[in-house]
């Protein structure tokens, strides 16, 4: 077996375009790209109203008239939220929510104005994990949202979220590389689902992990963990969450 490709993720489910002006690609490059690297599914996430840069509510209302699939990659047209507060309230409310078939919620520290101390954090993930609409908890690696990593990881895996594993905050977040090869051993520990997402915000970053892959190379993390090598059992999870989709 190809150790190098161990961990090539066939579903990217983070990712933002144009529509959050700090990125740089449109739909149509981002699922190009998305071809070319492999990825057979692609989340289209961009940032909730919360964030200084999101696009208004209606990019996420309108999202009836994407494709289903755009240059043969089968699309999941999202967002990420974002978690505003300790008590894991979201900045889209359970109607807003209702036009995205995939969730990603995050903390940044731009929508937030709480004291980040572990056990607010800590807090905020726990109610989160409540919430019926949530897929995925997002980048929980960074030193600016500190938590309790075993108990606030075991209550994600009993909700039945997913943990993310974010590229981008490996490659750019202060104590993230760092703060990720506990969060990840916890996961394998406990048999944690995870997600391998690259917060991709130009199309020639979709797909390309390889951070992350040399991380849970180095954890031996176990592949039936990871969900994004299961692209079908995701479309599952979302149909499941979010109902069948809405056709163009
Ligand atoms: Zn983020
Ligand atoms: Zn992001």
């Amino acid at each position: 077996m190809n150790t190098q490709k161990q961990f090539q993720i066939l579903a990217d489910l983070h990712t933002h375009t144009v529509a959050s002006t700090h990125a740089y690609s449109t739909v149509q490059e981002m699922a190009a790209a998305a071809a070319q690297t492999g990825v057979k599914l692609l989340g289209i996430t961009d940032h909730g109203p919360g964030s200084p840069d999101s696009p208004h509510l209606w990019h996420f209302h309108n999202y009836k008239i994407l494709p289903e699939e755009i240059s043969g990659v089968k699309m999941l047209y999202g967002v990420e939220a974002n978690i505003t507060d300790e008590f894991g309230t979201l900045d889209m409310d359970a109607h807003e929510l209702s036009f995205c078939q995939w969730v990603i919620a995050s903390y940044h520290t731009a929508c937030v104005t709480f004291p980040r101390t572990p056990e607010l954090v800590s807090q905020g993930y726990r109610m989160l994990c409540e919430h019926p609409l949530v897929d995925v908890i997002g980048h929980p690696t960074t030193d600016m949202f500190p938590f309790d990593y075993e108990p606030v990881l075991r209550r994600i895996k009993e909700s039945g979220k997913l943990v993310e594993l974010n590229e981008s905050s490996l490659q750019w977040k202060k104590g993230a590389l760092q703060n990720a090869k506990t969060v990840y051993a916890i996961c394998k520990k406990y048999g944690i689902p995870i997600v391998v997402s690259t917060d991709a915000h130009y199309a020639g970053l979709v797909g390309k992990t390889p951070l992350a892959e040399q991380l849970l190379r180095e954890l031996d993390f176990p592949r039936n963990l990871i969900y994004s090598l299961d692209p079908a059992h995701i479309i599952e999870i979302a149909e499941e969450r979010h109902g069948k989709r809405q056709k163009p």
